[in-house]
């Protein structure tokens, strides 16, 4: 049938007199009975990877590309003066996880989905996704998410298990989203819920009542990359999570044929970071609770459980207090005390036991217990195997292996950038959208001047577009003219915006003294920051007052402006993107592990400013050093001056003029009348005394590469032919071949 008549019958009239809010149920109902009609792959070996965070953003267009239905309804709409954009507009962004891990996890179900393997995800569904941030007095505020409308995404199922924790149990619902691949079949992303949970405890902050589990356990997502707050409720979402996606294992793999002591034929689990590691021991558990010996259970799970490590921040890296897990979860404490103990008995490298000190070191028994261990980008399993887990390494080698992260290109430039697609698809056909590699053949077109001026007509046309978005929506103006750089990440000292803003700072004041840029430039950040973690929430601090002092500054406003975008999410990322000049990838070099915002920003035409770090470094050698602004201290260095222990920062800060100048600024009357001088002074003396993430040493380098890539910004040629090598060589990044690769090397489903 016909997409008008399918949609005008699920109606019950005309698209002409129907509003956008009835379109967008309609057409959510059409394509769920869509995917429905989609086959999984029903091979016997099935993937469960198993994750904490989802961060899968909204799903009509997304799926509308992969069930091959995008352009026709597009079409149609159009026919009745409306666009997809704001039928999506109705659609509540599912916030599902905080930032990079999760986004991560989301372009791997898709991926899975794409490649038809057998895999699906398992997570939580949480009735409140990541805060919503407001600004209010240049501070951020935190406020609740709801993203669970009657009719969503969600599919309800018949499969519930019991979960027991210390002195209680709770009843679980599983309910289901399809995930559509490209062309091809479907998978399920898993999320297990509760009936019980009371949204009425929720007001009008993220605050509630932590302590009555069975209110509030699957009710928020964790608000935090790294920080410590409402930790035994986490562990208590960990151990739920965990149980039931071990339970379905079992029954998937028996309802299968399988005896369970060949449960490895018929599972592989794919840990994401250390969130879901209580698996291992809950999967032993139940293998003995279903008649098999505990040497034999061990050595089962041994060979289903694999182990992904997302970074090497010592924070992030769960260490859970033993009477936390006595209390929430006292049935596996036994198995976990087990299972250290046979390590002591065999390894005499004390330093990578699971329990010690009286805490439970999550990644040691994913390490010690899972068959594979990997990091995210080249950089980062190095530094993983050479320095962070280097003793790990020594025991076992073989099971370290490197799978740089990736992107889907369905959703990061098909959904997000139709203009650039229908260039790319005019210029070297569409096999490249199944095939991201044959992006390679736009090499041909690098000295075409009118392929170049097209490719520079696109990115102009996605600057008016987020013009207008972000005036519509959050009342920002800014100049389609400039150039637009961009930073939008979570906001950690590691990532450093600090030291973006610290050159914001440096550029008012050259343009103050006189020297000024020859074309406007906007410096746009987007960020949220952990609701407890007080220094980054002063950096955003930081960069609002600079908004309010340097766009109401005559003398400046028409050569910079600063804006920072309130609520970053993948709605706004996906705004955002496709406009951009300068992408900002300037975390501390060995900290950031991979990032996948860099993938993005390349894809859609970007030009990289960032330091050799993460996947950054696989940039690079990718579109070679003339198509990349690299710039710091590389890894190596930082990691030694780290060893040494002798960093000063006051010592940069003495010796720098300028720097001394930009970080003096941040404590200056100006600041002090539009800020507060409890978080502007903390943060200029955590700089000053501290800076742990090293921006001092790396600021004069940053400055030069700013100007040397604005230069360059000039040379609009040389410039349009970057942004295509950028493009040309973004191919390595499709998540597809990250899948492709996991799939070959660990999973082995086929
Ligand atoms: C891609 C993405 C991230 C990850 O960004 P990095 O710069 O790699 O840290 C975080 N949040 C959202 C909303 C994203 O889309």
């Amino acid at each position: 049938m016909a997409f008008q008549q399918e949609i005008e019958t699920k109606l019950q009239k005309g698209i002409n007199v129907s509003s956008n809010e009835e379109i967008y149920y309609a057409l959510l109902e059409l394509v769920k009975e869509k995917a429905e009609d989609k086959v999984s792959n029903e091979g016997k070996k099935k993937l469960y990877y198993i994750s904490a965070e989802f961060l899968i953003g909204k799903l009509l267009s997304n799926n509308l590309i992969n069930l091959g239905m995008y352009d026709e309804v597009k079409e149609t709409l159009a026919k009745y003066g409306k666009t997809l954009a704001e039928i999506e507009e109705i659609e509540l962004e599912p916030s599902l996880g905080n930032g990079g891990l999760g986004r991560l996890a989301a372009c791997f179900i898709d991926s899975i989905a794409t490649l038809g393997l057998n895999g699906d995800g398992v997570g939580l569904n949480y009735h409140y996704g990541l805060f919503k941030q407001v600004f209010e007095n240049n501070l951020q505020k935190e406020t609740p998410n709801p993203w669970i409308t009657e009719k969503s995404w969600l599919n309800e199922t018949e499969t519930s298990y019991q979960v027991n924790f210390g002195g209680f149990n709770v009843t679980s619902r599983l309910y289901d989203i399809d995930v559509v691949g490209y062309n091809n079949r479907t998978t399920k992303l898993h999320l297990f819920d509760i009936e019980s949970v009371d949204e009425s405890i929720v007001g009008d902050t993220i605050d509630f009542d932590k302590e009555e589990i069975e209110k509030n356990l699957t009710l928020f997502l964790y608000p935090d990359d790294s920080d410590d707050k409402g930790r035994l409720l986490r562990v208590y979402q960990q151990y739920f999570m965990v149980s039931n996606a071990a339970h379905l294992i079992l029954d998937e793999a028996v309802a299968k044929g399988s005896n369970l002591h060949d449960l490895a034929e018929y599972a592989t689990v794919q840990i994401n970071d250390t969130h879901p590691s209580m698996v291992i021991p809950e999967l032993i558990r139940l293998l003995q609770e279903r008649g098999i010996l505990m040497d034999e259970a061990i050595e089962i799970v041994s060979k289903v459980c694999a182990y992904t490590n997302h970074t090497i921040l010592a924070e992030a890296l769960e260490k859970w207090p033993i009477y936390f897990l006595d209390k929430a979860v006292p049935q596996l404490m036994p198995i976990i005390r087990e299972l250290d103990n046979r390590i002591r008995g065999k390894v005499d490298d004390e330093s990578t036991y699971i329990i010690k000190d009286g805490l439970v070191h999550m990644a040691h028994m994913d390490i010690h217990y899972g068959y594979s261990v990997n990091g995210v980008a080249y950089l980062h399993t190095e530094i993983l195997k050479d320095t962070e887990l280097n003793n790990f390494y020594k025991l076992y080698p073989e099971k370290f292996n490197n799978k740089t992260n990736g992107i889907t290109f369905r959703r990061w430039v098909m959904a997000c950038n139709p203009e650039l697609s229908a260039l790319i698809t005019e210029l070297i056909g569409d096999g490249w959208k199944k095939d991201a590699n044959e992006l390679e053949k736009l090499g041909n077109f690098v000295n075409d001047d009118a392929v170049l001026d097209k490719l520079l007509a696109v990115k102009h046309e996605k600057k008016k577009q987020l013009e207008a978005y972000l005036k519509e929506k959050q009342g920002i103006e800014i100049d389609t003219h400039s150039i637009i750089d961009i930073q939008i990440k979570r906001l950690h000292e590691y990532k450093r915006q600090q030291m973006n803003a610290l050159f914001v700072i440096h550029k008012y004041f050259e343009i103050k003294a006189g020297k000024k840029p020859g074309r406007p430039i906007t410096v746009l950040f987007g960020a949220k920051a952990a609701p407890a973690y007080i220094i980054a929430k002063d950096i955003i601090h930081l960069i609002l007052c600079l908004q309010e002092i340097i766009n109401n500054d005559p003398e400046v406003s028409p050569y910079l402006k600063v804006v920072m975008v309130e609520n970053y999410n993948v709605t706004l990322a996906e705004k955002l993107i496709p406009a951009c000049d300068i992408s900002e990838q300037i975390s501390l070099a060995s900290k950031e592990a991979s990032g996948t915002s860099n993938m993005k920003f390349m894809l859609n035409g970007a030009v990289t400013l960032g330091t050799k770090d993460g996947a950054n470094v696989e940039i690079a050698e990718l579109v070679g050093e003339d198509n990349i602004f690299t710039f710091g201290e590389d890894s190596q260095t930082v990691i030694d001056r780290y060893a040494r222990g002798d960093y000063s920062s006051r010592s940069y800060y003495e010796a720098d003029e300028d720097l001394k100048k930009a970080v003096d600024f941040i404590v200056s009357d100006e600041m002090m009348a539009v800020g507060c001088k409890e978080n502007l002074e903390r943060l200029y003396n955590e700089l000053l005394n501290k800076d742990w993430f090293m921006t001092f040493p790396d600021f004069q380098e940053y400055v030069k590469a700013k100007e040397a890539i604005y230069a360059a910004f000039e040379d609009r040629k040389r410039w349009a032919k970057m942004m295509l090598v950028n493009i040309s060589k973004a191919g390595f990044f499709s998540s597809d071949r990250t899948i492709e690769q996991y799939n070959n090397d660990i999973w082995k489903l086929n």
